[in-house]
């Protein structure tokens, strides 16, 4: 099977749809969460993601967004930005974020957010963090989002391996058990604005991570018209 593994597309639209076209054919969609938050089209995003019969879990956004967690712990453009889409998501759209895990497992991948440890918080940027979640989760490999920054991490004997992938880096998945990050969809932060992408063949295990242009002016543009805070705008052309 193949799948296309997306993260963090933060309701925006243009590079969801990016994203999708770039991972086409897939047999699957699963997401790590944080669909909604930061970005102007909520309501559309969850509609496509509907569409295309994807699967995952919920982020802290997401939760926060629809009233299961609070607010208190979100920079002020993040809090801004949640009220924002409480106030507008419909109530369809409500229901169905309010519907995801916070934690699920296909195959022999956990999905989460966070982390396996903490899923709604936790953010894995670094071996040692990696290496504290391997006792996190009962699946072979993790899958997980979050960072916004394309990440592997993979068990070697005792130590742990980091890998960054850029566009067109490619895993085998084997017995030593990883933990992946596609990166974001709607808000990359590693200095590259292209919407980030995995693709997943269940089958071979092999992994492979794309990056895509997309017309980030159209979203920049929503959010202005929406009164969405600049610094969350501005920063869609930086990719940071
Ligand atoms: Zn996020």
């Amino acid at each position: 099977m193949r799948v296309a593994v997306l993260s963090d597309i933060h309701a925006n639209l243009p590079a969801l749809d990016a994203v999708l076209e770039a991972l086409a054919p897939y047999d699957a969609v699963w997401q790590l969460g944080d669909i909604v938050g930061y970005g102007p089209q909520p309501d559309e995003v969850v509609a496509r993601l509907r569409e295309v019969g994807a699967s995952g879990v919920r982020g802290n956004h997401d939760a926060a967004a629809v009233g299961q967690l609070a607010t208190e712990a979100f920079n002020e453009d993040a809090r801004t930005a949640v009220e924002w889409t409480a106030a507008r998501i419909q109530r369809e759209t409500a229901e169905w974020l309010r519907s995801l895990p916070e934690r699920t497992t296909s195959e022999v991948f956990t999905l989460v957010h966070g982390s396996p440890r903490d899923p709604i918080w936790e953010y894995l940027l670094s071996a040692a963090v990696a290496r504290a979640n391997l006792g996190a989760f009962q699946t072979t490999h993790c899958l997980v989002g979050h960072t916004h920054v394309p990440l592997a991490f993979r068990e070697e004997d005792d130590d742990i391996e980091t890998l960054a992938p850029s566009h067109g880096s490619r895993l085998e998945l084997d017995a030593r058990r990883v933990l992946l990050n596609p990166g974001s969809v709607g808000q990359p932060r590693d200095g590259d604005p292209r919407a980030c992408g995995m693709l997943l063949d269940t089958e071979s295990g092999l992994v492979e991570w794309r990056r895509v242009a997309y017309p980030f002016e159209q979203v920049q543009a929503l959010m202005v018209a929406a009164g969405l805070p600049k610094r969350l705008s501005e920063r869609l052309s930086l990719g940071w």
